[in-house]
């Protein structure tokens, strides 16, 4: 969902100023910032009543996170030999959370934005009394269930494989567009590629006119957009036939890519620019949709599919009586003035032009 403020604004305008050749990250630095980032980190503790929802997902303070029970009681010595026997880590508002809540049951609850999967457990032993370890616990089905994840609701032949190859850091990358905030990752894979990458890199881009491969987006006004893939994911390995020229939404969407997310605003210029080009016009199938929408409304879009009896348009403008945009929701049905939004106060948007419209929140519920 595109939010217009001042802000998206100056960002686009600042990279479109300057920021062609360089990738440069917007730093709010503000100590306050930085002190909510450093305790989440470690974990925070929380009372469930405490806790934030954004489309579905836990938040804290503009930052997506996870939330889960340090204490494993009396089966910690099993945990730490088989992290399968834990207690379940969650990810959004689900199901289990909801029973717990109604509980009204005292637990300590963590959460955190550390996005190794390794979790401080502790409990006590029936023989050997109090324990402390590290688990690599697993996630809570239920929370792949409600947000679809992968389709792991409407596609029960793949819950097997999405569950076992769920990753924090993959998951994450999906809705990275939906929170101001963005976890610390390590990222620092500079040495990874030759020298002389940089020249290579933008020779490359060069002879493709600075236009993505994959979803043929032209990036020349915003190059800093468009990445340089290594097919064989050797980085060392630069002759051109092992080179692809993708655009950063394409690229993260790439087997091996789980930390690479892309930030709201770049989303925004992207699929604006895909808009404007036309790439966005007539798409033929669902997969076209899935392949072109931001991936936070990947679940809700392979649940809607299911039902919906047309395409719906991604990312289509929606105008007032004078002709301006008041809201471009990803997915809409214009001929039945009807849309998916992220919020009450985006319905309200809808309404004040005569559509009809759900939250995701409330698609992912049914
Ligand atoms: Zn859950
Ligand atoms: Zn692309
Ligand atoms: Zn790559």
């Amino acid at each position: 969902m595109k939010i217009r403020t001042d802000f998206v604004s100056l960002w686009q305008s600042v990279k479109q100023m300057g920021a062609k050749e360089r990738d440069f990250t917007f730093d709010i630095v503000n100590s306050q910032d930085l002190e909510i980032d450093d305790q989440l980190e470690r974990g925070i503790e929380i009372k469930l009543d405490d806790l934030e929802t954004t489309g579905g997902l836990l938040s804290y303070k503009g930052r997506q996170i996870l939330l889960y029970i340090p204490d494993q009681g009396r089966s910690i010595s099993d945990v730490l030999a088989d992290p399968e026997k834990g207690r379940k880590f969650h990810v959004a508002d689900c199901r289990t959370l909801n029973d717990m809540r109604g509980k009204g049951r005292f637990e300590r609850y963590v959460i955190t934005n550390e996005l190794s999967g390794i979790f401080k457990v502790s409990g006590q032993d029936p023989y050997s009394g109090y324990v402390e370890g590290e688990s690599q616990l697993r996630v809570c089905k239920n929370c792949l269930s409600y947000l679809n994840y992968q389709g792991y609701q409407t596609e029960p032949g793949s819950r097997v494989g999405i569950y076992k190859g769920f990753t924090l850091d993959s998951f994450f990358k999906t809705y990275s567009t939906k929170f101001r905030y963005l976890p610390k990752r390590n990222t620092n894979r500079k040495g990874a590629y030759s020298d002389d990458w940089a020249e290579v890199s933008k020779n490359f881009r060069a002879s493709k006119n600075w236009t993505c491969e994959e979803c043929r987006v032209d990036l020349s006004d915003a190059r800093n957009l468009l990445h340089t893939h290594h097919d064989d994911g050797n980085k060392h390995n630069n002759v051109p036939s092992n080179l692809v020229a993708l655009c950063i939404d394409c690229h993260r969407k790439q087997a091996m890519h789980d930390s690479m997310e892309v930030s709201r605003g770049d989303m925004e210029t992207i699929l604006k620019l895909r808009g404007n080009q036309g790439l966005l016009d007539d798409l033929s199938d669902w997969g076209e949709v899935l392949a072109l929408i931001d991936t936070a409304y990947d679940g809700v879009t392979r649940k809607i599919m299911r039902t919906a009896r047309a395409l719906p348009e991604v990312d289509g403008d929606i105008q007032n009586a004078k002709g301006e945009i008041v809201i471009t929701p990803h997915l809409s049905w214009p001929g039945k003035k009807y849309a998916i939004v992220d919020d009450e106060k985006e319905l309200q948007i809808l309404a004040s032009v005569g559509w009809r419209g759900e939250t995701v929140e409330n698609v992912l519920k049914q």
